[in-house]
């Protein structure tokens, strides 16, 4: 396998958990108020060094969207999806933003989210 070209962040960023690619800078969070399968999930504005994968309709809570799973460029693991469409209103804000599943990403101080991990803001 060749060397895979990936940007560099500057400042606090979430990674991948398995290889540390940068993904994402803490400050282009736009919600921390959000929820996956295991737990919590961040909504970024931008999000580096990703794949994506085919467009799908997802139905949520928030009603129906067409997303797209995005994948580490270096190692390939899944670690979020990002928004294509919203087909409310009211989710409109999410287009084109990206959701990092928080235990598959590490934090800016190296932390890990472990899923059983409750916290505290909840
Ligand atoms: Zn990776």
């Amino acid at each position: 396998m060749g060397r895979v070209f990936t940007i560099t962040l500057e400042g606090n960023f979430y990674s991948c958990k398995h290889c540390q690619t940068p993904f994402a800078l803490a400050d282009d969070i736009v919600s921390k108020s959000f929820h996956c399968r295991y737990g919590k999930a961040y909504l970024f504005d931008n999000v580096v060094n990703v794949t994506v994968g085919e467009k799908e309709n997802r139905m949520m809570i928030t009603g129906l969207h067409t997303v797209v799973d995005i994948f580490c460029v270096t190692c390939g693991s899944i670690v979020g999806w990002k928004y294509e469409t919203a087909y409310d209103k009211s989710q409109k804000y999410k287009e084109g933003k990206f959701i990092l599943e928080r235990y598959k990403v590490m934090g800016p101080d190296g932390s890990l989210y472990l899923v059983a991990q409750e916290d505290a803001e909840e």
